[in-house]
């Protein structure tokens, strides 16, 4: 099938050379379900807090494939590990142990601080962490769950059910039943749930950083109080930590923050993105025995979950993390970032706020997916997570001076930035 090209069409097909992005492109349209819509660019290469394009195109990866490649790509001490150990032993399902999936569940409990009798499951990605968290709250035997507007837990149904946004839920409904949607971090609406006693509340469901919705933090003394009124009624507090784990706000998980979390203690934390450092997996942490036995023997199940592979990636991920500093670097390059950038006083931006690498840029108009392309042109990857927000999500690796050359390309944008139309 060859189809006339426009004569102002045959620069562009020029460029498509059998290995040139755009003509990886076309193939990727013909051959991919169509669910991302075009990719931005195809990647061929990463090394560091980079990527290259198949043109040959060098980008500084501010997004890090959504808040997951915490060391960066092609760190070595992680292409070590997960070589060693596939060459060791790969694959073993779940009728039998391996002695890293095992070390890195303790990892896990140690660093979330989990009381005796806590336990860990290991499933592939966040959604399926959150699957499973929809299943311990329906073997509380009580009917309703909270979760919040705005929410994302993910696309699977049971995780779909808890996610807010419409336009992912209603084409397919019906969904799970007994999930009900409180308005963000309204603390009346809280109380106002849990008022008649909330003896028929399996399990409140809350992220400390809504991350999809915009990189927005619960307000001061709201976790605090969704933990008194579950304890008192005994339902469970659930955080979905998937983005805002394993050191992407500075802290091993966002609610141990001070002045996020107050001290709580969770019953039930789901992780995935940045805890294999790029290799998919994701665990969920039950605190105390009560959480960690809602799901019994043969009451849940996976084939790859906690593989050795995977479980390699986690605890070397956990390990450099460690070795190198990243939370405190986390913290201060994440605080002192925001500044600069809250101090360009440049008129599209309206604020700046996150907490650790986990970033939003606000502005002041719905510009956010246009100044993302002018970005990606020169040679910087962002996300506009809502029209007007960009999120930013690098590598921990990240350094001063290349969180810089994002700062000094806002800073050098238009001050008339205008939506298209
Ligand atoms: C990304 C994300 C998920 C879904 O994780 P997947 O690995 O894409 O399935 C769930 N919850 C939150 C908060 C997320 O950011």
């Amino acid at each position: 099938m060859s189809a006339e090209l426009h004569p102002q069409d045959a620069a562009a097909a020029a460029l498509v050379t059998p290995d040139s992005g755009a003509h990886w492109a076309q193939r990727y349209s013909a051959a991919l379900m169509d669910t991302f819509g075009a990719p931005q660019r195809v990647l061929v290469r990463g090394e560091g807090a980079y990527v290259w394009d198949a043109d040959g195109n060098r980008y500084l990866d501010l997004l890090a494939g959504i808040a997951v490649n915490a060391l960066g790509h092609a760190h070595p001490t992680l292409t070590a590990a997960i070589s060693a150990q596939l060459g060791t032993l790969g694959h073993v399902s779940n009728f039998f142990a391996t002695p890293t999936q095992v070390a890195l569940a303790e990892r896990l409990l140690a660093l979330a601080e989990a009381p005796e009798g806590s336990r860990v499951f290991f499933a592939n990605s966040g959604t399926e962490a959150n699957e499973a968290l929809m299943k311990m709250a329906r073997r509380t035997g009580r009917p309703r769950v909270l979760a919040l507007e705005g929410s994302f837990h993910g696309r699977t149904m049971g995780a779909l059910a808890l996610t807010h946004k419409a336009a992912y839920r209603e084409p397919f409904e019906p969904l799970p039943s007994g999930v009900e949607f409180l308005p963000f971090g309204d603390t009346d609406a809280l109380e106002a749930a849990f008022a008649d006693g909330g003896a028929d509340i399996a399990a409140l469901v809350l992220e400390p950083i809504q991350g999809e919705a915009g990189v927005r933090p619960l307000p001061p003394g709201y976790l605090a109080l969704a933990r008194k009124l579950t304890a008192e009624a005994g339902a469970l507090l659930a955080l979905d930590e998937v983005q805002t784990g394993m050191g992407r706000t500075g802290a091993w998980l966002a609610h141990q923050h001070p002045h996020l979390g107050g001290g709580i203690r969770p019953d039930v934390v789901t992780l995935a993105k940045g805890l294999g450092g790029g290799f998919p997996m994701g665990a969920i942490i039950a605190y105390g025995e009560h959480a960690a036995t809602l799901l019994g023997r043969g009451q849940h199940g996976t084939t790859f979950g906690g593989n050795p592979v995977a479980a390699a990636a986690g605890l070397t991920t956990i390990g450099v993390i460690e070795r190198d500093g990243l939370l405190a670097h986390t913290r201060e390059l994440g605080e002192t970032w925001r500044a600069d950038i809250s101090a360009l006083g440049h008129p599209l931006v309206a604020g700046v706020r996150g907490e650790g690498l986990l970033i939003a840029v606000e502005l002041t108009a719905p510009v956010a997916a246009q100044v993302a392309a002018r970005a990606l042109e020169a040679g910087l990857i962002v996300n506009p997570c809502t029209p007007t927000t960009l999120r930013l999500a690098p590598p921990l690796i990240l350094t001063a001076e290349q969180a810089g050359q994002f700062t000094a390309f806002l800073a050098g944008l238009p001050h008339d930035l205008a939506p298209e139309a």
